[in-house]
């Protein structure tokens, strides 16, 4: 592989896990209500390589709701189903340095939701996922990321009521969407798609094979079946340079330099093209939504494993 050998990457894994988890900076998401009772010290990292090797650490096996990191595979099934362009005038792809959930992006932009990462460009991503009925693209969204996990991934029933429950933001977006004429399905159902799709689950070693088989041009390492096209993988993995980690997509990249997604819940992928990825899990998140540890595990095995995308060695 493109990665140092097994010995070694195992043991940079360990060592990143061992520096941070006396880390307690962050704060534990609330605002879904039932993602306040993560707990703190959850840590769990896992690196995937593109040859199939899984290197894990801590609660690598802990499930959590893979949230926001949802909108990146959702984002790659539905540029496997429309194609580059018609995605790229829809949905668009620049940052609108403000947070996910602002509504103010929206009307700053004439109704056009931007990117896929913010809940507005979401919901317009999901609005499209291939399917007759907001049952059939539920299965589609469901079906699709468990092939990039390579296993049969389940709906947290208490996440998607909770949030379900509270959502009346993500409800108004879907309804300022569709009064733009940005989306023509009922906004409502949209939501529902997009909330059950925000809470699958899913663990660190999971994003690391979800991450994976972008890395490796749309084949899952672990399976072998390809899950989308190799230039899906490179459009999404551009978006999520650009987008990713929220307001701090910029310092994300200058920092660690991998396209990856965060999600409120605690999780990250980072996505190293050509060689594999990083998953990693701990609930206390940064101002900007970013698990704090996941962030530091990160950096770390972005330096140590030389992976940083705009490094010439
Ligand atoms: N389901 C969450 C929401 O829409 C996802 C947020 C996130 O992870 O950024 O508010």
């Amino acid at each position: 592989g493109t990665l140092p050998g097994w010995d070694r990457v195992e043991q940079l894994v360990r060592e990143a896990y061992e520096r941070y988890r006396g880390h307690d900076d962050g704060v534990v998401a609330d605002y879904i209500p039932v993602l306040a009772e993560a707990d703190p010290a959850w840590f769990g990292l896992c690196v995937a390589e593109s040859g199939g090797q899984v290197h894990g650490a801590g609660d690598e096996d802990v499930e959590f709701s893979v949230q926001s990191i949802s909108k990146a595979f959702v984002y790659a099934l539905v540029c496997e189903a429309f194609g580059h362009q018609d995605v790229l005038d829809r949905v668009g792809v620049n940052g609108t340095g403000l947070p996910f959930n602002s509504v103010m992006a929206i009307e700053l932009h004439q109704g056009h939701p931007m990117n896929p990462m913010v809940n507005a460009g979401a919901l317009a991503t999901t609005a499209m996922v291939p399917g007759a009925t907001p049952a059939e693209q539920w299965e589609h969204v469901r079906t699709g990321l468990s092939r990039f996990a390579g296993r049969q991934l389940e709906l947290d029933g208490v996440v998607y009521r909770s949030e379900s429950e509270t959502n009346t933001r993500n409800k108004a977006i879907a309804r300022l969407l569709q009064s733009y004429g940005r989306i023509e399905a009922d906004p409502l159902q949209v939501v529902d798609v997009y909330t059950r799709q925000c809470a699958l689950r899913v663990t660190a070693r999971d994003l690391a094979v979800m991450g994976a088989t972008l890395a490796d041009g749309g084949v899952n390492p672990i399976t072998g079946e390809r899950v989308v096209s190799a230039h899906v993988c490179r459009d999404t993995l551009a978006v999520l340079a650009a987008t990713g980690m929220y307001e701090r997509s910029g310092e994300w990249l200058f920092e660690i330099g991998l396209p990856a997604k965060s999600g409120v819940a605690g999780g990250i992928v980072a996505v190293a093209p050509g060689k594999g990825a990083i998953g990693t899990f701990s609930p206390p998140l940064d101002p900007a939504g970013n698990s704090v540890r996941g962030q530091r595990a990160t950096a770390y095995l972005s330096r140590t494993l030389g992976l940083n995308v705009f490094a010439s060695s």
